[in-house]
C-alpha cells in the first residue's frame, strides 16, 4: 500500500524504507544486515563515524554471495565525516568507507553534519570545556569535493544532513553549483515533526529522510525522564486501533508524508516488524493527531558544537 521508494533529483530511486545502523555493535551489525535483507530490505543507512562499516559490509558480501541480491538491488547510504570537511580529505573519506563496506561505489553520499571540525584522528576534536574545536573549513568547498566523487564514479548520488534552511540555500545559490543535494537527511519524529523543513525541502526537489524515528531509545544521553516515543498512550492507542505496534505506527508517519525512513534495531524480531509497514494505512485524523503530538524535542542536538559558525540548530528551522 502506498509507494515503497522515492524518485530522487538523480533519477534513481530510493527504498523508502531502509535499516539504521548507528550504535549497532560490530559484533552484532553482520547479523541484522543479513536478517534485514532477507525480510525485503534494500536500503542500508551507515556513516563513517559509525565505526561498524566494515561489519556491514560483511553481512552485505554475504547476501551478494549467496545470490540472494545483486549490488545494483541494495541502495547503500554513507556519510562523510566533519573532520573531513577540508575538500582536499573529502575523496579519501570516501574510500575509506567504500572499502570498508567492500563496496566499489555508494548509492548516496551525504555531508553528516555542515559543522567542520579540525582534522585528525579525533572524531570529536574538543577544547578544556569539551567543546568541539572547529575547523576553518566551508561546507561549500566540502561539497565541491562531494560533486567530484560523483564525477568520479564513486557516488552516484550526493546529499546532506542536519543542515537548516538557510543553509540549504546557501548551497543552492552557491556559484558554480553542479549537483544539487538529491535528499536532506534529519531529525524526525512526531516530538519534532519538522512540517517546514520537509515542506521547504520537498519544494526544492530535495528528498527527505526521517533519522531516529523510534526516537532513539538507545541513544548514550538518553535521561529518565526524557519523553518515550515508543511508550506513549497516544501513540499507543493509535496501534492499537490499526491493530500495529507503536513502532509499526511511527515508521508509517513518514512514509505517508512520503519521507524516507531509516528506523535502527539489532533485534531479528523487531527488523521484522519495523518492515511490515505496507500493508495498512493511517488515515488523514490519524496522520492530524500525531502531528499535533509536536514538543519540539531533540534526539541529536549536537550540543558541543553550539558555538561552531556552522551550528544549525539555532535558527527556528
Ligand atoms: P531509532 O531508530 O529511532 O531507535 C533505535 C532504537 O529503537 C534501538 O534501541 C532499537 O533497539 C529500538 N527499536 C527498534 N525497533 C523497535 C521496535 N520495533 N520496538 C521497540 N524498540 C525498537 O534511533 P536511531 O538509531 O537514532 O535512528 C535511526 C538511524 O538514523 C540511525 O541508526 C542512523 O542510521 C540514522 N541517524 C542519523 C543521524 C544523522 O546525524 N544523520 C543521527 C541519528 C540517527 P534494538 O536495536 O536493541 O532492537
Amino acid at each position: 500500500m502506498g509507494p515503497t521508494s522515492v524518485k530522487l533529483n538523480t533519477g534513481a530511486q530510493m527504498p523508502i524504507l531502509g535499516l539504521g545502523t548507528w550504535k549497532s555493535p560490530p559484533g552484532k551489525v553482520s547479523a541484522a544486515v543479513i536478517k534485514a535483507i532477507d525480510v525485503g530490505y534494500r536500503h542500508l543507512d551507515c556513516a563513517y563515524v559509525y565505526e561498524n562499516e566494515n561489519e556491514v559490509g560483511d553481512g552485505i558480501q554475504q547476501k551478494i554471495k549467496e545470490g540472494v541480491v545483486k549490488r545494483e538491488d541494495l541502495f547503500v547510504v554513507s556519510k562523510l565525516w566533519c573532520t573531513f570537511h577540508d575538500k582536499s580529505l573529502v575523496k579519501g573519506a570516501c574510500q575509506k568507507t567504500l572499502s570498508a563496506l567492500k563496496l566499489d561505489y555508494l548509492d548516496l553520499y551525504l555531508i553528516h553534519w555542515p559543522t567542520g571540525f579540525k582534522a585528525g584522528d579525533s572524531f570529536f576534536p574538543s577544547d578544556e570545556q569539551g567543546m568541539v574545536i572547529p575547523s576553518e573549513t566551508d561546507f561549500l568547498d566540502a561539497w565541491k569535493g562531494m560533486e567530484e566523487l560523483v564525477d568520479a564514479g564513486l557516488v552516484k548520488a550526493i546529499g546532506i544532513s542536519n543542515f537548516n534552511h538557510a543553509q540549504i540555500e546557501r548551497l543552492l545559490n552557491k556559484p558554480g553549483l553542479k549537483y544539487k543535494p538529491a535528499v536532506h537527511q534529519f531529525e524526525c519524529h512526531p516530538y519534532l515533526s519538522q512540517k517546514k523543513l520537509i515542506a521547504y525541502c520537498q519544494d526544492k526537489g530535495i528528498a527527505v529522510t526521517a533519522y531516529s524515528p523510534l526516537g532513539s531509545p538507545d541513544r548514550p544521553w538518553a535521561k529518565p525522564d526524557d519523553p518515550s516515543l515508543l511508550d506513549d498512550p497516544k501513540i499507543k492507542a493509535i496501534a492499537a486501533k490499526h491493530k500495529k505496534t507503536s513502532a509499526q505506527v511511527l515508521i508509517r508517519f513518514h512514509i505517508q508524508r512520503n519521507v524516507i525512513v531509516i528506523p535502527k534495531s539489532v533485534t531479528p524480531e523487531r527488523i521484522e516488524e519495523n518492515f511490515k509497514v505496507f500493508n495498512f494505512e493511517l488515515s488523514p485524523e490519524d496522520m492530524e493527531t500525531i502531528l499535533g503530538f509536536e514538543r519540539a524535542w531533540r534526539v541529536c542536538a549536537l550540543s558541543t558544537a553550539k558555538n561552531h559558525k556552522d551550528y544549525p540548530f539555532h535558527a527556528e528551522f
